[in-house]
């Protein structure tokens, strides 16, 4: 077996797994742990194209982890046998302390402890997922990969909110962005897929996903991204809502008596598709539409609208533009969404193939021979992404 790096993303109450040729992008096996810390915990591990599910209490991460070796003993592939490189984490925030993937050593694991305010819902549980994985495997080098790493690049024009100098300086008010390890990859397999090299490829990548995020990519670096200081701004999400009038929360605040709490819920878990629609799936909300419902054609009109803002707004911020993306699992498998995009684009010489569109699978240029820009499908791999990071980092290289 090739060298393989062990990819974790954990969660509050979740570890998700998969071991991963950082070569070839091969996944040997993977999994997830679900409800730590509560009743009914789960495990589930794929090996081969067979699911070895198991009931087990699972009170805490380091429990979890201990479940996820096991589970590698018994159904194989033993991770005795295997030359594990590295253990390879998600981290959500890095702030602006981390602008490249990073040996995890003690200052680095303070560093992600002093970014728990910027992402309260995740790094908790990143750090858990950490000390955990740093307790089974001791001699096994552990690197942290930041989905914050890939935007780093953003000048201050884009990164920068107009608003108090103490709220950017004592409280570190600006735009991070969010998905970078998608975005990295994505866009380098579509520079691939042109056949030039990444360096000249100007693209806006759409990772439409539970959680949606647009990207301007110049030469392989983020120029500008939608998701802000939060996960909450840009696109309209399953349940988040995207760009909104800041001036909303002042004026809920006085007429609806909403506090902090309750604003802060309904932007993350209210809103978007599922306030709209009735549904955060998008699948079933192209059903709805399908069978006439007028508020999920609404919802996917709002979608489309916001998607056109950031496509027109990103071909500017970049000059010129060679390739639109679609990436996650609406970019990848929804073909009447991104035929209501393009379609709206023909004036700036976009012009999808429909074949190609509906009928192709995989990695694949949608659009045809005589568009001026390339539409691309390039389905997200962010464990291989993780895993060649961390190969680098681990070899030096
Ligand atoms: P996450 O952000 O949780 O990783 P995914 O990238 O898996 O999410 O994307 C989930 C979204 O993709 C859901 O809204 C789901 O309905 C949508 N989706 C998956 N397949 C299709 C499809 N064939 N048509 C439309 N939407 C789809």
């Amino acid at each position: 077996m090739e060298p393989a790096v062990l990819v974790i993303n954990a969660g509050s109450s979740s570890v998700k797994y998969q071991l991963v040729d950082p070569g070839t992008g091969h996944s040997y096996a993977r999994g997830f742990v679900e409800r730590i810390g509560l009743d009914g915990g789960l495990l589930h591990h794929t090996v081969d194209g067979t699911t070895h599910d198991r009931q087990v209490d699972v009170p805490d991460h380091t429990t979890a982890v201990a479940l996820v070796s096991r589970a590698f003993a018994t159904h194989g592939p033993d991770l005795g046998g295997v030359d594990l490189l590295a253990v390879g984490h998600r981290v959500v925030h890095g702030g602006d302390d981390f602008a490249d993937p990073a040996l995890i050593t003690q200052e680095v694991l303070a560093a992600v402890e002093r970014l728990v305010p910027l992402a309260p819902l995740h790094n908790p549980g990143n750090l858990q997922g950490i000390r955990a994985t740093q307790e089974q495997f001791p001699d096994v080098p552990q690197v942290a990969v930041f989905d914050t790493a890939f935007h780093q690049t953003m000048p201050p024009a884009a990164s920068t909110y107009a608003v108090p100098r103490s709220w950017r300086e004592e409280h570190k008010v600006r735009r991070y962005g969010f998905h970078g390890t998608s975005h990295a990859y994505v866009s380098r397999r579509a520079a691939a897929l042109l056949g030039r090299p990444l360096e000249e490829v100007a693209s806006v990548i759409l990772h439409l996903g539970n959680g949606a995020s647009a990207t301007a990519v110049d030469g392989g670096r983020s120029v500008d991204t939608s998701m802000g200081l939060t996960p909450l701004e840009g696109l309209v999400m399953g349940t988040r809502p995207g760009d909104v009038d800041p001036g909303l929360a002042g004026h809920l605040a006085d007429r609806a008596g909403l506090s902090a709490e309750d604003f802060d819920r309904a932007l993350s878990k209210e809103s978007g598709l599922l306030a709209l629609a009735g549904s955060a799936d998008m699948r079933q909300v192209q059903e709805l539409r399908a069978a006439g419902d007028p508020d999920a054609a609404l919802a996917l009109e709002v979608v489309v609208h916001r998607l056109l803002h950031y496509v027109g707004a990103y071909a500017a911020v970049l000059g010129r533009l060679d390739a639109l993306v679609f990436t996650a699992g609406i970019g990848e498998n929804d073909a009447e969404l991104r035929e209501a995009v393009v379609a709206r684009l023909g004036g700036f010489g976009l012009e999808l193939d429909p074949a190609a569109n509906t009928e192709g699978s995989g990695e694949r240029r949608i659009s045809t021979a005589a568009s001026r820009v390339a539409v691309l499908v390039v389905p997200t791999n962010e464990e291989w992404e993780i895993a060649r990071q961390v190969a680098q980092v681990v070899s030096g290289g």
